[in-house]
């Protein structure tokens, strides 16, 4: 086989080893991160904490009201006991219990509407919390196959790499540091010629370049300084 065949298959054995690498880092990936559950624990992060905020506002509120409550029924303790007789005093608490309960009648409406929308969250947050669940019991599910498959990509990487070396050692020193020189500035660094032409520019090859090509020297092309082998 000629050198620069043998430096093409270098080249190739290199790109597939990149590939498996990039199928490596993607399974780590898909190991460590799952963006659905991680949008899905943000939601949840989020909903929990609009439920505790309007729980604390309505805990605030029905205090307020308790205490509307306990001040009505105090006074209507006192207007109800029959101690009081004086018709002025009592006309005073009556008009302070009507105040009071109009002080507590939208009160009572709001905590209503925020109990409404208290259980609507609860709901919310339920549903994410079970949505979080279900994914992270897919991807849980998910994990040993990714495992085994990560397992299988590296020993398809040790295996190449091996290859690699022995290909390499096949190839003498000046060939393959021209070889990386020229790996440095194209991501095609070996190309065939196929019809005199050059593929990697396509552009036509003087007849003694070709019959340089033909020799068992590592030989570039005029134009696009890419190494040239013959098929
Ligand atoms: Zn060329």
């Amino acid at each position: 086989m000629s050198l620069a065949k043998r430096v093409f298959e270098l080249h190739q054995i290199e790109q597939a080893i990149l590939s498996q690498r990039n199928q490596a880092d993607e399974i780590d990936l898909r190991l460590n991160h799952n963006s659905a559950y991680e949008k899905a624990r943000e939601e949840l992060s989020a909903a929990e904490q609009g439920e505790a905020d309007l729980e604390g506002k309505y805990k605030e509120l029905d205090a307020e009201a308790e205490q509307l409550r306990n001040n009505i029924q105090r006074i209507n303790d006192k207007l109800y006991g029959g101690k009081i007789k004086n018709p002025k005093e009592l006309m005073s608490f009556e008009q302070e219990a009507a105040m009071l309960k109009s002080n507590l009648v939208p009160k009572d409406d709001l905590l209503l509407a925020m109990m409404e929308r208290l259980e609507s969250r609860k709901a919310e947050v339920q549903r994410l919390q079970e949505l979080c669940k279900t994914i992270e019991a897919a991807w849980n599910k998910e994990k040993p196959e990714l495992k085994v498959e990560r397992e299988k990509v590296v020993a398809e990487v040790a295996k190449l790499e091996k290859k690699r070396k022995e290909i390499a050692e096949d190839i003498d020193s000046s060939a393959l540091s021209a070889y990386e020189g020229i790996k440095g500035r194209k991501s095609q660094p070996v190309v065939r010629v196929e019809q005199g032409k050059c593929m990697g520019c396509r552009v036509t090859l003087s007849i003694s370049e070709l019959q340089r090509v033909r020799g068992m020297s590592i030989v570039t092309c005029s134009n696009c300084g890419r190494i040239l082998y013959l098929s």
